[in-house]
């Protein structure tokens, strides 16, 4: 399958159109970026790693039944995905407090929820990414009531596959991003997940093997992306 046109150029990656209409190519970058786009960076490789990272866990995930956008890995950097009808949602999935709600609630990173968080944001540049409520969703139509509860279950049913599957790999999985699309009238799971859209903390030392690094130039940020992709290579 070759790349075509350019349809879409986002922060990460670049996705193509096929001769396939119902398929699209997703080029990994190897940019990156921070606070609202404001701090910008590169890690060496880093579309090649979240490229396998990713394939690897839509694979399983398919597997457990979470439709989901992954055809086949078709080199280091492309991806060959389903074209998804896309919900300009964010969906934030969380076990542990850190990053923003650390910050809202005035908590210390680390405290794990006696439960999960399920946070929404709308997805637009231009307005930031703003955090909305299930409300916003059906109010402002940016999905169905079906659909909402589709994201829901699937979101939840995903952090309960990859649980686990990061635990055994001696990863806590703090929290995490989501997006969702539409498919031959169903819901699926599109975009990426990878260190750039995780939080990967080591179960042992607790150090932190995702974007974090970049966000709070802590270093070695190469070599964290490439401890994770050797663990999931080694537990997939
Ligand atoms: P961003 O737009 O956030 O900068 P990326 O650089 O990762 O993000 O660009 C990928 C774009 O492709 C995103 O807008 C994402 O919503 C969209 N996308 C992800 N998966 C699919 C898919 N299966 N079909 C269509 N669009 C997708
Ligand atoms: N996240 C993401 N893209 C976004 C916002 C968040 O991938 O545009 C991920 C982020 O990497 C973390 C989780 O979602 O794993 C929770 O994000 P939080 O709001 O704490 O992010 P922060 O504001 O600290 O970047």
């Amino acid at each position: 399958m070759q790349k075509k046109e350019k349809l879409y150029e986002g922060k990460a990656k670049i996705v193509y159109t096929t001769d396939d209409p119902d398929l699209l190519i997703a080029w990994f970058k190897d940019d990156a970026t921070a606070f609202d786009n404001t701090k910008k960076g590169t890690i060496v490789d880093k579309g090649i790693i979240n490229n396998t990272i990713s394939s690897r866990l839509f694979e399983m995930l398919a597997k457990s039944r979470v439709p989901n956008h992954f055809v086949e890995k078709l080199s280091d950097r492309e991806l060959l995905i389903r074209k998804l009808k896309m919900i300009p949602l964010e969906i934030l999935v969380r076990n542990v407090v850190a990053g923003s709600l650390a910050k809202r609630m005035g908590m210390a990173e680390g405290t794990p929820l006696k439960r999960t968080i399920l946070e929404f944001c709308y997805k637009d540049d231009s307005l930031h990414d703003p955090q909305i409520n299930e409300d916003h969703v059906l109010v402002f139509d940016l999905c169905t009531d079906q659909e909402l509860i589709n994201i829901r279950n699937m979101a939840l049913k995903v952090n309960e596959v990859l649980i686990p599957f990061f635990d055994k790999l001696g990863i806590r999985l703090v929290d995490f991003k989501l997006e969702f699309g539409r498919y031959r009238g169903e819901t699926y799971l599109g975009d990426e997940i990878s260190p750039d859209s995780c939080r990967l903390w080591d179960k042992k030392t607790g150090e932190k093997l995702d974007k974090d690094r970049f966000r709070r130039d802590l270093g070695g940020i190469e070599e964290a992306y490439k401890t994770v992709l050797d663990r999931v290579l080694k537990g997939a």
